[in-house]
This record gives structure tokens, C-alpha cells and sequence, in this order.
């Protein structure tokens, strides 16, 4: 099936398709850009999570004609399905696929993390340097998710997004891998896994990297629920500390700042975005902070440099402080005041690049994970849940309005939310048939017919 660019993006926008491994960027804009190379992110380089690399095992063929399609479409040259190679199974899979594609090639990747951060991979793919603070597509390529791959493919057909893809590991009875309706709540899903395996526990929903912590009550109230950017729940024991290290309060974090901090700078030579250049100094920031300088403009505004990948807190620091939780708040800061970004030089990875990958094992041994590392295999889902929760916003931009009312009988893929027209965001559909129970500024709930 053939399509044109212009086509092909007012279908993807239509279908509220959003990087569905990441923030949730509209896709739609993404595609707009001018790329030589796609390059489909298969690393799923977060500990625990298997969503990635079963899509691209079971769905090979159809992946492989998508990317092929998609990289005709953009008018692009090539197409690059990264994944690591130890996944030996679903990498003949698609070597397999791959058979007499002209367009679309595999590329290897090492087990380190985190490799799948966008700039990373581009590195590691192509062998091109974003510049600090600039995107894929500053140096010809852009990069998509496994998951929006198929959600592109889906807008072809005219079908929107209505199911996320999901991990589901750590204390549960089984571990899985699903494809539910977009707002299944998420306490359905841990009965799915079997139930905890502890109870007194916490959800991240992510990876235990950069994941975000669920409110136990939102769960326990049905309210916390899967969205497009779902791709795994982690349950650990409440007094795991992966729990309480990342969710200190800022107080706390500067006190043992203070007390702790020896300038060791591992935080920095294991930092990923210093390693490929990027004048960013985590153990700087520390040691402004920790002498009130912080008007030093120099190590302040490298806060827009940090990717969030947790390495300097999770892993590089000896004495568990957070750099990244200063940079956040830096950075939350800066952009109240209206600052912008001021770093955009072209950067050279340092010569200690590879030598410094941080292996997912020691990672997994580091962060306290190895017992939970059991397979979590594919289960087609035999039910529907009875009531989604579907939040408005699940993409970055501006949140969709409710375009359904109270009583409103919906159908499955019908519009029920868009965002204000001309502005960044997304469109959210019903993914279930039911009728609409509750409308609110946050989410729309329909209970099934
Ligand atoms: S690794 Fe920890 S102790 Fe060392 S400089 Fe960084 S924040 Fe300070
Ligand atoms: S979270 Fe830490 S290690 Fe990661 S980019 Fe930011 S400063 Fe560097």
C-alpha cells in the first residue's frame, strides 16, 4: 500500500498515535521532519521490561513491510531496526523478514545501558552526534519506537491507537507481557500477573530507571490505569530501595548533598551525555549547589543537558545522591523563569565511550534486581475490562478535551478526546464500546456494554 507524506501524517494524527516508548511526542509532528534513515529503537535497554523485543519477534514480517512502507513514504533512504544481539531468537526472526527488503536493514546492538536513549542510538547506528540539546532529526534521522511502528502501520488502515503494550514483572505470581485496552486499570493487570507476591508493595509504571512511582491509592481506586506510554509495571516490595532512593524529597536530597558529596566526579565519567561530549558535569552541579553558587550560569544551565537516564543516581554514585534530582529541579526552575536552553554545540563522543558502557547485568546486580529477572512471556488477553479509565493527557502538549458527555454511548475507536485545534497534542479514542460514567478535566471513564 502506498502513501504520500502528507497522507500518511494527517492519518497518523488522526489515529492519536505518540512515541509510545518515551514521553508520548505526537508522532505526527515527529514525521514531518526531512530523515535519511528511520531508525526503529529495539534496545529496551530498562532492566525487566520484554515488550520490544516480543513485538519484534512475533511480528517480524509485518514490521519489517511497515518500516519498508514508512521509509517510501517519508521519502527516506533507509530503515534500521535496532535491537540488542543477544536476543538471538527474534533476531533470525527478522533476519528471516528481512529476506530481499532492499530498504530496511538490522543493526546489532551491544547489552549496555542505556543504549536506547535516542542520542545513544543514533551513535551507535549511524555513528552521528546529536548536537546538545537537539533531536534526531538535526542529523537526518528519526527514531521510533516498536510499538509506534505497528501504531503507524494501524493508522494506515485508518485504526487508532486503543491498545498499549505492557511488561508486567517484579513481585507478581507471573510474569507477563499483554496487550490491553488503553485505560485498563492497572490493578487488573496485577490480578492478570496472578496477584503480588508481597503485600505491602509499590508500582512503578516504566522502567525501574526512569519510571514513575503510581500512588497506591490511584491503584487501589481503579484510577491509575495504562496509557499509550505504558510499557511496563514494576512491583517491588515497599522498602526496596529503588522505592525510596528516587523519591526523597528535594530536602533531603540537598542535605546529603551537603554532607556526602566528595567530589569523586564518578557521577560524570559514567554520565552518558558527557561521555558523547556534552558539556554537561553532574559532580559540578553538586559542588555549586553545595556552596550557594547557584547563579553560576556555566554549571546551572546544564540541567537542559541531562536526559534523565538515572545513571549518576541509580548507579555511578558510591554514596546514593542524585545529581538528577537537582538537574530536574534546575530545570523545572529555568523554564519558569522563561529560560531557554543556551547549549547547542556539535559534540565528539570522549575516547572512554565504549569503555565505559554500563552493562545490564551489573545494572540488574546494582540496582537490586536479580530476583526478579524470570522471563515474562506473551499471553494473549481473554478478557475486556469492565471499565477504562483513559486519561486526556498521554502525549506531550496540550491535553485532549472531552469531545463525549456523561451517558454518551461510544464505540470502540471512536474520538472521544482532541486537543485544541493548532496546538501540540494528541487525539484519544474510546477503547472499549460501553458508555461514558464520568467526565473530568484528566480522564474520561466508560464502563462496557
Ligand atoms: S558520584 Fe556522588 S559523591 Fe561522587 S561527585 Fe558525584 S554526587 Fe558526589
Ligand atoms: S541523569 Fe545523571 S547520568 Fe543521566 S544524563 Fe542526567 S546527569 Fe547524566
Amino acid at each position: 500500500m502506498k502513501s504520500d507524506k502528507k497522507g500518511l501524517i494527517a492519518k497518523v494524527r488522526a489515529a492519536g498515535v505518540v512515541g509510545a516508548g518515551g514521553a508520548g511526542f505526537p508522532t505526527h509532528v515527529k514525521l514531518g521532519g526531512q530523515a535519511d534513515t528511520v531508525i526503529i529503537n529495539g534496545a529496551e535497554c530498562e532492566p525487566l521490561l520484554a515488550v520490544d523485543v516480543q513485538l519484534l519477534e512475533r511480528q517480524a514480517e509485518h514490521l519489517v513491510e511497515a518500516l519498508g512502507r514508512l521509509v517510501e513514504a517519508l521519502g527516506a533512504q533507509a530503515g534500521v531496526i535496532a535491537i540488542k544481539a543477544k536476543h538471538q531468537a527474534a533476531v533470525d526472526t527478522l533476519q528471516q523478514a528481512l529476506t530481499g527488503s532492499s530498504s530496511v536493514r538490522l543493526h546489532l546492538l551491544d547489552d549496555f545501558y542505556p543504549v536506547g536513549d535516542e542520542q545513544v542510538l543514533v551513535y551507535e547506528v549511524l555513528g552521528r552526534t546529536v548536537p546538545e540539546g537537539g533531536i534526531p532529526l538535526a542529523v537526518g534521522s528519526i527514531v521510533l519506537n516498536v510499538e509506534t511502528l505497528l501504531n503507524i502501520a494501524a493508522a494506515w488502515l485508518d485504526q487508532p491507537v486503543i491498545t498499549s503494550y505492557v511488561t508486567i514483572a517484579g513481585e507478581v505470581e507471573q510474569p507477563l507481557t499483554v496487550g490491553v485496552p488503553i485505560g485498563t486499570p492497572v490493578s487488573v493487570l496485577l490480578d492478570l500477573a496472578g496477584g503480588t507476591t508481597v503485600s505491602d508493595y509499590r508500582v512503578i509504571e516504566g522502567g525501574p530507571m526512569t519510571g514513575k512511582l503510581l500512588s497506591a491509592e490511584a491503584i487501589d481506586a481503579g484510577m491509575a490505569a495504562v496509557k499509550k506510554t505504558t510499557t511496563g509495571l514494576v512491583v517491588l516490595p515497599a522498602d526496596h530501595w529503588l522505592i525510596a532512593q528516587p523519591h526523597l524529597s528535594l530536602g533531603s536530597i540537598l542535605q546529603r548533598a551537603q554532607s556526602a558529596c566528595c567530589q569523586c566526579r564518578l557521577c560524570t565519567d559514567l554520565c552518558p551525555r558527557h561521555l558523547l561530549g556534552h558539556d554537561i558535569h553532574p559532580h559540578l552541579v553538586l559542588n555549586s549547589v553545595n556552596h550557594g553558587q547557584t547563579n553560576n550560569p556555566a554549571a546551572i544551565t546544564q540541567a537542559f543537558l541531562c536526559s534523565d537516564c538515572g545513571v549518576c543516581e541509580l548507579y555511578a554514585c558510591p554514596v546514593e545522591l542524585s545529581p538528577r534530582r537537582m538537574y530536574q529541579a534546575i530545570k523545572a526552575e529555568l523554564l519558569k523563569q522563561g529560560c531557554k536552553n543556551p547549549h547547542g554545540r556539535a559534540v565528539t563522543p570522549r575516547a572512554v565511550w565504549t569503555g565505559r558502557h554500563i552493562p545490564v547485568n551489573s545494572l540488574i546486580a546494582r540496582l537490586g534486581l536479580g530476583k526478579y529477572t524470570r522471563s515474562a512471556p506473551w499471553r494473549e488477553p481473554a478478557f475486556s475490562p469492565r471499565q477504562v479509565v483513559i486519561a486526556l493527557q498521554q502525549h506531550i502538549g496540550m491535553p485532549a478535551g472531552a469531545v463525549v458527555e456523561v451517558g454518551d454511548k461510544v464505540d470502540i475507536g471512536q474520538v472521544i478526546g482532541l486537543p485544541p485545534p493548532d496546538k501540540l497534542g494528541a487525539a484519544v479514542h474510546a477503547s472499549i464500546a460501553g458508555r461514558v460514567l464520568e467526565v473530568t478535566n484528566e480522564v474520561i471513564i466508560i464502563a462496557g456494554e
